[in-house]
């Protein structure tokens, strides 16, 4: 893929919201902290664009940034995090499925997760409704240039034993937003689906 342009377009709360182009779209999903501002910085190369935040919780918007005037990223906000209230939570919850289970532009999902610990609850449950979209899914395992080089490979085969990866719709791949690895390769797999 090469980069032309890439500009934050809107953020969304609800359907009224969205972005009326019909183009096609995108959506990241992640655990706060997870380095999802992180890797759609590193996938548009720029550094800023999406905010990387220090503050869990902060982004509560589903935040559109259109590519090359021809598709969107959706970051879609982090589940999982403690700061906000139960009622809020749900807000999100309702938010981001009305957004996932009735966007028609909505082509793929990445899910985030990160490369050091074991996934939580809160993303086997988020992979697991994932699956229940039937979307094209790619599961990046984020900091991979935190873990051991020893560590690396096996990653992915620890990631299986809590998320069921044998599913014609789905696909792995390591990521580190500092080293750039493997950002070809989330293009690839975007590419073929938009
Ligand atoms: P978000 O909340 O999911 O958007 O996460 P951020 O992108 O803000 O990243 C959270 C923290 O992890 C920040 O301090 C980032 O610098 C750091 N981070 C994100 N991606 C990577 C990565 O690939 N490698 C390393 N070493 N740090 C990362």
């Amino acid at each position: 893929m090469i980069i032309k342009s890439s500009d934050y377009a809107i953020s969304a709360v609800k359907e009224e919201q969205y972005p009326q182009d019909n183009l096609s779209e995108i959506a990241l999903a992640g655990r706060s902290n997870v380095g999802k501002s992180s890797l759609i910085n590193s996938l548009l190369g720029r550094k800023n664009l999406a905010r990387t935040s220090s503050q869990p919780g902060k982004t509560q918007t589903l935040n559109f940034y259109i590519v090359n005037q021809d598709f969107y990223l959706v970051d879609v906000p982090g589940y999982g995090y403690a700061k906000v209230s139960q009622t809020q939570r749900e807000k999100f919850g309702e938010m981001i499925q009305d957004y996932l289970e009735t966007r028609e532009n909505l082509k793929g999902l990445i899910i985030l997760v990160d490369s050091r610990h074991e996934p939580t609850k809160s993303d086997v449950a988020m992979y697991n409704y994932a699956l229940v979209l039937e979307l094209p899914i790619l599961v990046v395992c984020t900091k991979i240039d935190k873990v051991k080089k020893s560590q690396q490979n096996k990653v992915i085969s620890n990631l299986k034993k809590n998320f069921d990866l044998a599913h014609d719709n789905v696909s792995v791949l390591t990521y580190s937003s500092v080293q750039k690895t493997h950002v070809k390769e989330v293009w690839t797999w975007i590419e073929q689906y938009l």
